[in-house]
């Protein structure tokens, strides 16, 4: 599938790799480091499905995960920002297609958003 995000809306691609480095970088606000790592792990339908306890790792500094309640809260403010779907949660971060297109990879289902 191309990726169009419609009439005069101009698009460029990233680096997800760079994306993941940034989410792991503690000097970043929580909030940001979660639409990085979305952007980051998204894959082509704009869902980065974490196992439990990955988001609050990756989100954690010093080698210390982030506890449940502040990586919950943090999702959350992503979420009131507008930089994450509201359908996204710790297990799996969600970007609208406004916002993210991928052009490759496989359709695979979420096990997190079984609807999609
Ligand atoms: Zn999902």
């Amino acid at each position: 599938m191309a990726i169009s995000f419609g009439h005069d809306r101009p698009w460029g691609g990233v680096s997800q790799r760079e994306y993941r480095r940034m989410a792991q970088e503690p000097w970043h606000p929580l909030a940001y480091r979660v639409h990085f790592a979305a952007l980051g792990w998204a894959d082509r339908q704009g869902h980065a499905a974490f196992d439990p306890g990955k988001l609050a790792s990756l989100l954690g500094k010093e080698g210390k995960p982030l506890s449940d309640q502040s990586t919950t809260n943090a999702v959350n403010r992503a979420k009131r920002f507008g930089l994450v779907s509201p359908r996204s949660g710790a297990a799996c971060l969600v970007l609208p297609s406004h916002l993210f297109q991928k052009g490759e990879g496989a359709p695979v289902p979420c096990r997190v958003h079984q609807d999609r």
